[in-house]
Formats: structure tokens, sequence, C-alpha cells
């Protein structure tokens, strides 16, 4: 890279040295990602960054999986069937590499002070969960569906033992999310495939009763769609 982009890039983007990188799932790799830079940055539990995946213009998202104010950010990148850009960054990216990224954005937050938190998603939403769930004291009130491909697929998740988890296939999350059918009066959060999401949406507000300023969503990829973000 020209030593003047890398300049700006260094003055435009947050910058770190990938200290780990290794498998938390059958298909998702940990990135723990450390510098000075990456001191003090107060992600809200939710908050994604977005990444240099390629070159100077690729970026993709990802959701902060944990944080460290030490100075280190920890993302889980899924290695999907898809394989577009950040699915290989994600797969090949080393210890040592350099990696850029924004700061943490995004409005698909915790809201801390809800009677109770419905979570529902796919491996990909389940990052953004972790760190909601890591947030929430041990006698908060949590339930929520959760779908992979395969159990292995499975991230390991605070609160885990009160979550329903389901394989694709084997049924739909949206019919998952009906088997639970949370009363109204929290808050939930739906992430992942899109249409997905929708139904999901559309089960909670017209079957369920929610009101549906309270069912916070965020799609996170649709097939044969690149970097929705
Ligand atoms: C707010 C937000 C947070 C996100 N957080 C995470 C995260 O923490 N971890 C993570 O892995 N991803 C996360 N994503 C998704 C991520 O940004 C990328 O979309 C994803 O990594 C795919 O990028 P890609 O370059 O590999 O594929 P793209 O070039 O974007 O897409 C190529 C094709 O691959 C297919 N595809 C894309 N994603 C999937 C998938 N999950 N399963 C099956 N097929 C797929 C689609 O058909 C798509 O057309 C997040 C997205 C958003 C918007």
């Amino acid at each position: 890279m020209p030593a003047l982009l890398t300049r700006v890039l260094d003055r435009l983007m947050l910058q770190g040295t990938v200290t780990e990188a290794e498998p938390v799932a059958a298909r998702m790799r940990r990135l723990r990602v450390e510098g000075p830079a990456l001191a003090r940055l107060d992600p809200r539990p939710g908050q994604q960054v977005r990444v240099l995946v390629e070159g100077t213009l690729t970026r993709r998202t990802y959701s902060v999986w944990r944080y460290d104010p030490a100075g280190a950010v920890e993302l889980c990148v899924l290695d999907h069937e898809g394989a577009g850009p950040g699915a290989r960054w994600g797969r090949s990216v080393r210890t040592g590499d350099t990696v850029r990224f924004g700061g943490p954005e995004g409005s698909f937050v915790l809201r801390p002070d809800a009677p109770h938190h419905v979570f529902a998603g796919d491996e990909t939403a389940s990052v953004a969960f972790g760190s909601m769930l890591a947030a929430l004291p041990a006698s908060a009130d949590v339930s929520g569906c959760l779908e992979t491909r395969t159990p292995e697929d499975r991230l390991p998740l605070p609160h885990a033992d009160r979550l329903g988890w389901t394989l694709r296939g084997a049924g739909s999350l949206a019919d998952a999310v009906r088997g639970l059918n949370p009363p109204p009066g929290g808050v939930a959060y739906v992430a992942g495939e899109a249409r997905t999401v929708q139904s999901v949406k559309r089960i909670l507000v017209q079957e369920s009763g929610w009101d549906r300023r309270t069912v916070v969503t965020k799609p996170f990829w649709t097939p044969g769609k690149r970097g929705l973000e």
C-alpha cells in the first residue's frame, strides 16, 4: 500500500494488530485485535465496526463480541458458503496482521432496563447477542431462539441455558419464535438473514401482540446481496 494512502487511512480509521485468531465454533473464527488506538472506545453492547477486509475499498461489518478497555476488540467472523471478501478475510487473517476499522456504531443495542429480553437470530446475530447477554446480570429475565446449521455452529453465549436452539432445515426460526410465544412487555432483539428478521418481527407483532417499537431488528445479510452495510 502506498505510504501516502497508509497515512490517510491511519488518520481516518482505527488500527490494531491481530493477537489471537482461533475457532470459537465450527465455522466461526474469533479474532482479537489489540492496539493503543483501541483503548477507551466504549462500544455499547450490540454495536458493530466496519472493517477494511480487502484493499482500501471493501468494508464488511462485524459486531463487537468482546471489548477490553485496555485496548482490544474481539470479533467473530462466520465462514459461510457464499465466501465473499469478508468470509475470505476472516478465514485467512493471521496473528501479526494489521486490521483497520471505523469506530463502534449502530443502534442495534441492548436496552438494559427492559423487564425481559428476547433474542432471535442466526450464527451472525449470535455475535451481537453475545455482548448483549454478557452485559445482563444473572438475575435478568432472558429467553430466545437461535438457529444454526449444526450444533457445532453454536457460539458459547452467556445465559445460554435460557435460550432455545434450533437447527436450520429442521423447522424455521420463525416457527421456533411462534412456539416460544414470548409475552409482550419486554424488548426483542432480532437479527440475521433479512427476510427471516421480517418474518420473526411479524410473528411477534401480529401473533404475540408486541408493540413494534419494542422489537429491535437488524438485517445482517441476505442471499444474493453483498455487504449489506
Ligand atoms: C450490523 C451487522 C453486524 C454483523 N455482524 C457480523 C458478525 O459479527 N459476524 C459475521 O460473521 N457477520 C456479521 N455480519 C455480516 C457481515 O457484515 C458480512 O455481510 C458477512 O461476513 C458476509 O460478507 P462476505 O464479504 O463474506 O459476503 P458478501 O460479499 O457480503 O456476500 C456474498 C454472498 O454470500 C452469501 N452470504 C452472506 N452472508 C451469509 C451467511 N451468513 N450465511 C450464508 N450465506 C451468506 C449471500 O448470498 C451473499 O450474496 C454483520 C452485518 C451487519 C449489517
